[in-house]
């Protein structure tokens, strides 16, 4: 699916140098990389404050810790994405109050989200599922009208750009009151391990955001409030760091990557390619195509026949699965969701994917629709 391999072999140099410099000093927590990385972050996505942390699913933790979500609270949130961001309402005692999606872009239904707003609700949490940012616009104007907050979860989407109606652009993860975003090695900025980060334009909740990921304490030893300990190695910060200086290149390659894919399978029937909306553009974290009449999982069995890695991004929506059940959810409460379980297959896509390669996957799923 990935090639981080390749990836490292053309940055070798630099990143071998940024991981002996941590190693020369020693200053392997909180070392002078993290705070450099912060900054370049925050410059490059436009971003006021960035705060690392140790991963993705940290980062929405905190996040809701830091607006200050009290266990009862209900927070909306997507059944169609990534366990995690439903984990953690769950661990702090929130309710998670799951809607569906659309089925071309996987926005939160903007009516159903519109329904599930209530007194108890206190937080909206949308995806930017796969690298394209979801209707920021309209869950914005929602929230702000109700009084909620908006914690968009950006783990797939670092880079991806938003414009509104009026012309103003953002980047996935600073429009909302506060966005995360993860490190995991095969994000669209991957670290060697675990990493996150959490974004907002306000300075208190930057500084409460800061407290928290770091035990509750401004000052050692003085805890103001009940925090984690969630932190960005220096050695992350370090590769994230020389990374971050290739992002805007690594996203034309995934782009380029889905526009033949695009070229290539829009001409198959039984396959949707993805749809892309005119107010975002897309990092393609993911080209995940939706499979008719069935055949999704016979075409994922041929292409593994054939050595071609697909996956399936979500095999099962949120509210069925087992964790879960205890929110009163059930078949049929979602069908869209539950629908793309059955459909959504995502292909290779990675930075340095070679042009011969791709042309033999594209050639195989022709070859199985051909049949
Ligand atoms: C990867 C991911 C996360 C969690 O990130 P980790 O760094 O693995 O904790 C959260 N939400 C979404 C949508 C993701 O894809």
């Amino acid at each position: 699916m990935v090639d981080l391999k390749s990836q490292y072999d053309l940055i070798k140099t630099d990143v071998d140098q940024a991981i002996q410099n941590v190693i020369d000093k020693g200053a392997f927590i909180n070392g002078p990389q993290v705070k450099e990385f912060s900054e370049a972050l925050a410059d490059y996505t436009g971003a006021k404050f960035v705060i690392t942390c140790g991963n993705g699913t940290d980062a929405l933790q905190i996040a809701m810790m830091g607006l200050g979500f009290e266990p009862g609270q209900e927070v909306i949130v997507p059944t169609f994405t990534y366990a995690a961001t439903v984990e953690v309402i769950a661990l702090l005692g929130l309710k998670p109050k799951f809607v569906d999606v659309l089925p071309d872009t996987y926005d939160m239904d903007p009516a159903e989200l519109e329904n599930a707003l209530g007194q108890n609700v206190v937080g909206i949490v949308p995806v930017h599922l796969y690298g394209q940012c979801t209707n920021m616009e309209f869950i914005l104007d929602l929230a702000n009208k109700h009084g909620v907050k908006v914690i968009e979860d950006g783990a797939q989407a670092i880079g991806a750009e938003y414009t509104f109606s009026d012309g103003r652009k953002a980047q996935a993860g600073t429009m909302g009151d506060v966005g995360t975003t993860s490190f995991f090695p095969s994000k669209n900025l991957g670290c060697y391990g675990d990493g996150g980060a959490m974004f907002t334009n306000n300075p208190i909740l930057a500084e409460k955001l800061k407290m928290i990921a770091s035990h509750g304490q401004k000052k050692k030893y003085y805890h103001e409030t009940i925090g984690v300990n969630s932190r960005l190695d220096t050695l992350q910060a370090a590769i994230l760091g020389v990374k971050l200086g290739h992002l805007t290149r690594y996203s034309a390659s995934r782009n380029e990557v889905a526009d033949r894919y695009d070229q290539a399978l829009a001409a198959v029937s039984q396959i949707k390619i993805p749809s892309r909306i005119p107010n975002s553009t897309h990092v393609f974290h993911q080209y995940t195509i939706q499979v008719d009449g069935g055949k999704r999982d016979s075409l994922k069995t041929f292409l593994q026949d054939h050595g071609i890695p697909s996956m399936v991004y979500y095999p099962i929506p949120l509210h069925l699965q087992p964790a879960y059940v205890q929110y009163g959810y059930k078949k049929g409460d979602f069908p869209v969701a539950e629908m793309l379980c059955e459909t959504v297959l995502s292909l290779p896509i990675h930075t340095e994917m070679d042009p011969a390669v791709q042309a033999f996957i594209i050639e195989k799923v022709k070859q199985f629709f051909a049949k």
